[in-house]
């Protein structure tokens, strides 16, 4: 049982490094944690536990407690829903299976989208590895820095709101699990899953309501609630539901480096919240501090 004296807060629950889509490898990462004050932090990177050894390393030197995760790429109808997997065993096999298919599907899926933008603008696919760490899982932020890198956009933002959006053409979606599944599949492979910023801004994007007891009903641990992309009428719901059905609230910055303005530590969570995920993990342990 982890007591949650044990823990040292400020606690940022969600981040990502170059092993997905944010700028900093997993040991600058963590050295930018500590100079930001954090005691506890969670690597989340999409798709991936490739940062967790490294990241390891440079916590336990900042002294830092790392619990580490990742964030599963799924999706419900059209909506792209991300979620929070804590502390799962990295070498549970239906998971490695499942984002290995996951990763393989956004490599096929970001090639045409590189393809179809380089129909009209000067864009390759070595633009785009030049922008990406080896056995990085690939997304559309890295296709961001590659146009910017070649000056056809100031920065990942824009990049997002015209070329890269749904709506200009290029874009395609990649494979994904539902939910459900992803939740089950968490919970098999020891895990704690947390649906991440449930809220976001855009017509009907939550998910139904009757669907979030499901998850419930399935596992799911928590809400993602303190988080800058949920909008503030939404916290209001979504706190309802979490307190309806019994689920905790979390919050983080879902920091991506230089990638995205989100500043670590930005939104934090609670530290008997986090003790609450830790005592709930069979998978993996939390790495303390040296
Ligand atoms: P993908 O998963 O390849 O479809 O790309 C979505 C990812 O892009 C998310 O994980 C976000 O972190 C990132 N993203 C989405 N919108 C923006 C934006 N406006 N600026 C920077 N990054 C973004
Ligand atoms: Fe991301
Ligand atoms: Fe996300
Ligand atoms: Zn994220």
């Amino acid at each position: 049982m982890v007591n949650a004296r044990d823990l040292q807060g400020p606690a940022d629950l969600h981040t990502h490094s170059s092993v997905s889509d944010g700028t900093e490898t997993p040991t600058q990462l963590m050295r930018a944690a500590g100079a930001a004050g954090l005691e506890t932090i969670a690597l989340t990177d999409h798709d991936s536990t490739a940062g967790w050894a490294e990241a390891a390393v440079e916590s336990r030197r900042q002294g830092i407690t790392l619990l580490p995760g990742m964030e599963l790429s799924t999706r419900y109808e059209w909506r792209s829903v991300h979620l929070l997997a804590y502390l799962v065993d990295p070498s549970n096999g239906a998971l490695v299976q499942e984002t290995a298919k996951i990763r393989a599907s956004r490599l096929s899926r970001a090639e045409g989208i590189v393809a179809r933008i380089g129909g009209d603008y000067p864009l390759s696919w070595d633009d785009v590895l030049a922008q990406t760490r080896e056995g990085a899982t690939v997304g559309r932020p890295h296709i961001a820095d590659a146009l910017v890198a070649l000056g056809i956009v100031a920065n990942r933002g824009e990049a997002f709101d015209g070329i890269l959006h749904p709506r200009t053409g290029y874009y395609a979606p990649h494979y994904a699990p539902d939910p459900l599944t992803a939740v089950r599949l968490v919970r098999a492979a020891g895990g704690v899953p947390v649906i991440a910023h449930p809220v976001p801004a855009g017509r009907d994007r939550m998910l139904p309501e009757s669907y979030f007891r499901e998850l419930a009903d399935a596992g799911l641990f928590g809400l993602e609630i303190d988080h800058r992309e949920n909008t503030e009428e939404g916290k209001v719901v979504v706190r309802r539901i979490a307190a309806e059905l019994g689920l905790v609230a979390t919050g983080s910055s879902d920091y991506h480096g230089t990638g995205k303005p989100n500043r670590l530590g930005e939104n934090t969570t609670a530290l008997d919240v986090v003790a609450r995920i830790v005592d709930e993990a069979t998978g993996s342990a939390p790495v303390l501090p040296d």
